[in-house]
């Protein structure tokens, strides 16, 4: 089929959208700060339902926060065919993840008005709340809810540094939506985001055809030893809490290298405790993030992160608690939801290859409860979470386009 009788999204409207949601929240560095139940994030969600609105939807708010925006189809009694994503960011994130997969929703649905198409199911696009799990941990956990990965009130209660929770939050910003969380049909949910990895770009590839998501688990460590003075205790008869911690942080990134390409750990956050010059720590705490895509090598992982732990602390004389706060399984997302991304991109003439998603998504829990699959766009450099995360505007338009016909691949075309 000739390229021009393909039926398109409005690629530019759609960066502009993206532009203009950008302000809301800038830094100074081109990056956005919108954390999840601020100001901020209310004055974003208010211009995607004011844009949903004016696109012809209408808006429901659930318990969790979570905007769906619905374009009605010829058969309302259908399940709707749904995308969607977040507008939260990092306290120092780009303009892309998350927004991105939301806008080109809305865009979408301002593309089938364009067109005059009709669809035979609903088309939905949702805004979930608190995937960044930067001001709330966890993360994603507003899709957690709605697919029954925790209940409500756990939801509701999740607090931020000062103590305040989700659920007064949402009060306090107009979000606490009267909805039931969950428990209804979704016939196939698609998410579009940025890949926040290098692979696409390097391989000069436009669209990731996501296939899996990989497993993560977090831990809290907290390495114990005895605080004394630096001057007068020898090295042999210390019990230096730093120097135990340095040495499993070495271990643990030894695991991850043992299970690379696709095994990673990253320790983010280190505190040491008196934190002065010269006193012996006698305590550090430190975050560990650990991913595979597959359940068992994932296990071996943590089993011989484990055992390296006790070895150190062992040799050192210290002690350690070592908690698993959060996880989630590898995912392999559905079939005929991978088919209709793969049918798409190449029914638009993008290159494309299956890709592996590295990072947690609102898909991974939305999963559970509906037929899912993700299309990843290449983001200059891989970087994301980040001021300078940055995408192509081909890019941004190519994934448009792949989303708007997955969706209608799923949603029908009323010829
Ligand atoms: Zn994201």
């Amino acid at each position: 089929m000739p390229e021009q009788k393909i039926p398109r999204i409005d690629g530019e409207r759609l960066w502009h959208s993206l532009m203009e949601m950008a302000k809301i929240g800038a830094t100074e560095k081109g990056g956005n700060c919108r954390l999840a139940l601020t100001d901020l994030d209310r004055d974003g969600r208010n211009l995607f339902v004011q844009w949903c609105r004016d696109a012809g939807c209408s808006i429901k708010v659930d318990k969790m926060g979570n905007i769906f925006a619905r374009r009605d189809g010829r058969n309302n009694d259908l399940p709707p065919v749904m995308t969607g994503s977040h507008l939260d960011t990092q306290p120092t994130g780009g303009r892309f993840d998350g927004v991105y997969g939301v806008l080109a929703g809305l865009e979408v649905i301002r593309s089938l008005n364009d067109l005059g198409y009709e669809t035979e199911h609903p088309v939905e696009v949702s805004v979930w709340t608190n995937e960044e799990g930067s001001r709330f941990a966890p993360a994603m956990v507003a899709s957690g809810v709605f697919a029954g990965a925790f209940d409500l009130e756990y939801g509701l209660s999740r607090a931020d540094a000062d103590g305040t929770t989700i659920g007064e939050e949402l009060e306090r910003i107009g979000y606490a939506g009267t909805e039931a969380v969950g428990g209804r049909d979704i016939h196939a949910f698609f998410e579009v985001h940025i890949e926040q990895g290098p692979i696409l770009e390097i391989e000069g590839q436009t669209i990731g055809v996501v296939t899996d998501a990989q497993g993560l688990r977090w831990f809290d460590l907290t390495v114990f030893g005895l605080e004394s003075h630096a001057g007068p205790t020898p090295m042999a008869e210390r019990k230096d809490a730093m120097a135990g911690a340095t040495r499993m942080a070495d271990f643990i990134y030894k695991v991850a290298h043992d299970n690379a390409p696709l095994g990673c750990a990253t320790i983010g956050s280190m505190s040491v405790f008196p934190n002065s010059r010269n006193v012996i720590p006698g305590r550090v705490d430190m975050t560990i993030d650990m991913r595979h895509p597959d359940l068992s090598t994932l296990d071996k992982m943590e089993t011989s992160m484990r055992a390296g732990i006790d070895k150190v602390a062992g040799d050192i004389g210290l002690t350690t608690t070592l908690d698993r706060i959060f996880c989630y399984d590898p995912i392999q997302f559905d079939e005929g939801c991978i088919a209709a991304v793969r049918d798409a991109a190449e029914f638009c003439g993008f290159s494309k290859r299956d890709i592996v998603s590295g990072a947690g998504h609102d898909s991974c829990y939305i999963s559970r409860v509906a037929p899912t699959s993700m299309i990843f766009v290449p983001c200059i450099d891989g970087i994301s979470h980040n001021e300078i995360e940055d995408a192509k505007p081909e890019w941004i338009s190519a994934g448009g386009n792949v989303l708007f016909h997955a969706i209608l691949g799923k949603a029908g075309l009323v010829a």
